[in-house]
Parts: structure tokens; C-alpha cells; sequence
């Protein structure tokens, strides 16, 4: 598949890093440079590997070793987490509507880029979910590009809404909307035309499209093959037309992947899938993770990199929980804990590991289910007024005078009395953390890591 050239470059970098026991600052220079090269011919955008590289020189010179990781395999690690951040960190699902509304998908791109194709793929992936696509087609240019939909829709056995091609797209996607709602299709995907280049009149049909019915997602189909053209394809459309996601083709061919990893960093735009051949059924959702540890190609040192921060989570669990028992704990911990709670996949998670608690919520009929966004976001503003306070505050809670809790508000962007409110819980939590000894890793209760 594409990136066997960057990946065979990037294992020959680091397998020089790994024999070496120690790492001078001469080894990560060589190394990186070595990695902006190989990222180079793998056609990745200048900008975007200047900036990776002086990102993980920055994190790698200056890092502590982690337990049971030698220097080599710290950069790898670094390298790992920035290719990640690069291809956008999560994995982004296209955005329905809620209920029973119909989500109309709007598809475009150039001619070539496997738009129709990837339509009917697409469109697959909904009714494997029990969704009921309507496919449009919307190109009237292409005699031919209505019947191939036409082919593909009834190989994935969904349905077709083709009014030939003497009608405007626009006036198309209207009456498509209209028998839609008749037949309860509940996703609508218009397939639109291409052109060769990128031409006004193309953008203009678009906008016409999205001015005639509401479209909810714009999802821009790109082709892997032509590199860094389709990274200028995704920003030229993002900036006409505004897109909310992008498709990226023939990742399985021998491309050089190039445009995988620029795209995200270039047009702030996700990628949502990959084609990987032909088929229909050659469509993979898109995992930022997934794609950079192939693309590193070192799926055993990418284990050991995992366990060695679950072993450190564990250390740093343990000291908390010692800290909590003994009631000692200040600003910085609490935001530790949240960092740890997070990793550990969220509030609910862990309130059901702590010995007790789930059994208790279950008594009182409420299911630990609180990890509600709710919650996540109540997290994210307390996070931001601790962020707000100096080490010397967070570490000293009680020098919290309301003076400072007024400079503390005002960094946060919040009101002095989410301030107040969260020093008073702190104060509760310690209190209670004091009045129940052994409840954090006490005995009897079940073991989890916190
Ligand atoms: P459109 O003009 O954008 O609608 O492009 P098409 O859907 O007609 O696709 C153009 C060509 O690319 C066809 O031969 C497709 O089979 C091929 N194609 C589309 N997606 C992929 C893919 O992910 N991998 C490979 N290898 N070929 C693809």
C-alpha cells in the first residue's frame, strides 16, 4: 500500500537509534533529518514536515526516559504521538442528523477522484448500519457517471434517483429531497460532477446545490495519487465552498501517501475515510493512531511503548491514591487525576472501579452512567481555572484570597463564582477523602488502577 517507501525509510532511522544505548543531541539531529527527508519524498507538504520536525526536536531533546524505554525508542514514541496529532488525533465520524431527520451528504471532487465509487461505498457503510440511503445522481455532464451510480447503487442494494441529464443538478437535488421524504430514505447522498481542473463554473454548481436544499455535510473526495495537488484541491474547495470532511482514494495503490498525512494540518478539514481499491467494500473508516503506527510499521515497539505508559499511569495512580488517603492533595494532583481519568476513558469508567460506588449508584437506581458530554465539559472549565492559577496557587490552595480568585476568573474566562465553587468542592473532597480512610485502594474493594 502506499507508504512502503516512508515506512522502510523511517524503520532504517530508528533501527540505527535503537543500537545505540545513549542518545547525543547529534543522534536525534541525524535522526530527524534523516525523517524530514523520507517524509519529503513521501510527498508530504513542506510546511507541514518543517513544523512536525521542529515539533519533535522540541519534545525529544530535553525528555526524561521513560521506565523500560531506551532513548531510540523515546523518539520513536515522540514521533508516533506527532504523526497522530498530524493526521488530526481522533477519528471523525460523519456528523448525522438527529431522530428521524434526513441528513443530505453532498459529495464532490475532482473528475477521477473515485467520487461515484466512493459515493456507492459510502453508502454501503449506511445500510450496514441500518440507515436507508438515497443515492443522487447529480452529475449531468457524464452520461456515463449516471449509469455507473446506477450499477453500483443496485450492487449495494440501495436506492438510485437519476433524472437523466437535461436538468439542472440543483433542480435534481430538490426533487431527490422530495422523494426522500416520501420513501423514508433517511441519508441522501449526491453524487456531483467533476471537472478535469478546478474551474469557477464547477464551484458555482455546488453553491447552487447548497443554496436550492440544505446540505448538512460536504465531503470532498480526493485522489492519493496526485500528492500534494490533491492537499491543493482540499484547501482551494474548503476555502470556496467550505468542506466538512475528506475522502482520500487509492491509498492502496503504490502512492506515496503524501497527502494522508498533510491534509488535516493544511485545510483544518479531517479525513473521514480511505479508499483502499476498487471494490465496494474497499472503504476503511480513518484512524489517525491506526494509520501512523502502519506508517511506522513497528507494531512491536509500539506495544512496549504502551505498556511502559501504563506502568507509569500505575505508579502515578498509586501515589494518588496514597496522597488522597492522607488527604494531602493539592491543585496539581486534581489535575493529574483528571488527565489519568480521561485516559482511563472517562468519569463513569472509573466512578464504577471505585470500590463501593458502582454498587451504591446501582442501589440508589442511577447507572454510573455520568460520563455524559455534560460532565466532560464541567471537567474541561474546572481544568481551565487551574490552569489559570500559579504553581505556587495550585499547589497552596489556602492562600486562594478572593483577589486572586478574581485574576484566577479572569484567565479562565469564567465567573468568580465557578471559581468559589470549585475551591469549596476541593475542600469537600479532601474533607471526605479524610472521613473514609481505605476507600481509595482500601481493601476488599475491586482492584482497578486508581
Ligand atoms: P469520479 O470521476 O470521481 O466519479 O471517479 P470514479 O468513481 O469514476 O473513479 C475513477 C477510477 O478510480 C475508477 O476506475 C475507480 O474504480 C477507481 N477508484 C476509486 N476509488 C479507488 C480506490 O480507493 N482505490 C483504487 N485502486 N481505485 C479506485
Amino acid at each position: 500500500m502506499a507508504f512502503d517507501s516512508l515506512t522502510e525509510k523511517l524503520q532504517n532511522v530508528f533501527r540505527n537509534l535503537r543500537s545505540k544505548g545513549r542518545l547525543t543531541e547529534d543522534d536525534v539531529k541525524t535522526a530527524l533529518r534523516e525523517v524530514k527527508m523520507a517524509l519529503l519524498e513521501a510527498d508530504v507538504n513542506f510546511k507541514v514536515v518543517k513544523s512536525f520536525i521542529k515539533n519533535v526536536q522540541e519534545r525529544a531533546v530535553g525528555q526524561d526516559v521513560m521506565n523500560g524505554l531506551n532513548p531510540g525508542q523515546m523518539v520513536i514514541k515522540i514521533v508516533n504521538e506527532e504523526l497522530v496529532a498530524l493526521m488530526g488525533s481522533e477519528t471523525t465520524e460523519i456528523r448525522l442528523e438527529p431522530g428521524k431527520a434526513t441528513t443530505v451528504i453532498m459529495m464532490a471532487g475532482l473528475q477521477g477522484a473515485g467520487k461515484t465509487t466512493t459515493t456507492a461505498k459510502l453508502a454501503g457503510k449506511f445500510k450496514l448500519k441500518g440507515k436507508k440511503p438515497l443515492l443522487v445522481a447529480c452529475d449531468v455532464y457524464r452520461p456515463a457517471a449516471i449509469q455507473q451510480l446506477q450499477i453500483n447503487g443496485e450492487k449495494q442494494g440501495v436506492d438510485v434517483f437519476t433524472m437523466g441529464d437535461k436538468h439542472k443538478p440543483a433542480n435534481i437535488a430538490k426533487a431527490a429531497l422530495e422523494h426522500a421524504a416520501k420513501n423514508g430514505n433517511n441519508i441522501v447522498i449526491l453524487d456531483t460532477a467533476g471537472r478535469l481542473h478546478i474551474d469557477e463554473g464547477m464551484m458555482e454548481e455546488l453553491r447552487e446545490i447548497k443554496e436550492a436544499v440544505t446540505v448538512h455535510q460536504t465531503i470532498l473526495v480526493v485522489d492519493a495519487m496526485t500528492g500534494q495537488d490533491a492537499v491543493n484541491v482540499a484547501k482551494e474547495f474548503n476555502d470556496k465552498i467550505g468542506i466538512d470532511g475528506v475522502i482520500v482514494t487509492k491509498l492502496d495503490g503504490d502512492t506515496r501517501g503524501g497527502a494522508a498525512l498533510s491534509i488535516k494540518a493544511v485545510t483544518g478539514c479531517p479525513i473521514l475515510y480511505a479508499g483502499m481499491g476498487e471494490k465496494l467494500s474497499d472503504l476503511e473508516q480513518f484512524y489517525p493512531d491506526r494509520m501512523a503506527s502502519r506508517i511506522l510499521g513497528m507494531g512491536d515497539i509500539l506495544t512496549l511503548i504502551e505498556k511502559a505508559e501504563a506502568d507509569i499511569d500505575e505508579d502515578k495512580a498509586k501515589e494518588m491514591s496514597q496522597k488522597l488517603r492522607k488527604a494531602q492533595f493539592d491543585f496539581e494532583d486534581y489535575l493529574e487525576s483528571m488527565k489519568q481519568m480521561r485516559k482511563m476513558g472517562g468519569l463513569g469508567n472509573i466512578l464504577g472501579m471505585l470500590p463501593g460506588i458502582g454498587g451504591m449508584m446501582g442501589k440508589m437506581g442511577k447507572t454510573p452512567d455520568i460520563d455524559s458530554d455534560d460532565a466532560q465539559r464541567k471537567m474541561e472549565r474546572m481544568e481551565a481555572i487551574i490552569y489559570s492559577m500559579t504553581v505556587k496557587e495550585r499547589r497552596n490552595p489556602d492562600i486562594l484570597n478572593p483577589s486572586r480568585k478574581h485574576r484566577i476568573a479572569k484567565g479562565a474566562g469564567v465567573d468568580i463564582s465557578e471559581v468559589n465553587k470549585l475551591c469549596k468542592q476541593f475542600e469537600q473532597m479532601k474533607k471526605m477523602m479524610k472521613q473514609m480512610p481505605g476507600m481509595m485502594g482500601g481493601k476488599g474493594g475491586k482492584k482497578g488502577k486508581f
